[in-house]
């Protein structure tokens, strides 16, 4: 299996990193776990990744975004990720949203919707409310069609396997 969006130009930053994230999620998609990619860019510079890993570890919490975002903080030797943004190919859950407020992550940049955990309107918005200390700045929609066209293939394909 070769990565789908090989030909994908990217047209801006945005997009290029959401790129390196998709690439973390072919990796999920590639193990059979639900294809969500994440990576965690400082100063232009991808400097930690993840992907969903469920069911190889056998754990819930186990998300992209929770993986990157642990990643990131072995590379800073600081759990606070000040001045990076978090690129994820699906919008956050609730758990991940309250990872990406406790680390303090300045801005978060997200590809498709995720209807029923997503914590940034889908389901719920826990970006809504002004936080005290820390808000995020959010950039949704991020090469959407590829991030959600992944994730269709992947429940089309398990679908099909049943
Ligand atoms: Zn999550």
């Amino acid at each position: 299996m070769t990565f789908p969006f090989s030909t994908l130009a990217p047209q801006n930053d945005d997009e290029r990193f959401m790129l390196e994230a998709l690439k973390e999620a072919w990796k999920a998609f590639k193990a059979k776990e639900v294809p969500v990619g994440a990576v965690l860019v400082l100063n232009g510079r991808v400097i930690a990744r993840g992907h969903n890993q469920m069911e190889l570890l056998r754990d819930a919490t186990a998300h992209a975004e929770m993986l990157c975002l642990t990643a990131g903080e072995a590379a800073l030797e600081n759990w606070r990720l000040a001045d990076t943004t978090l690129y994820c190919t699906a919008e956050p859950c609730c758990m991940c949203a309250g990872a990406i407020f406790l680390t303090r992550v300045p801005t978060l940049v997200w590809g498709t919707k995720d209807l029923r955990h997503g914590a940034n309107g889908s389901w719920i918005d826990l970006f809504a409310q002004s936080h005290p200390t820390h808000n995020v700045a959010i950039r949704s929609g991020v090469l959407q069609e590829p991030c959600s066209a992944l994730l269709r293939d992947f429940f089309q394909k398990r679908r099909q396997e049943v």
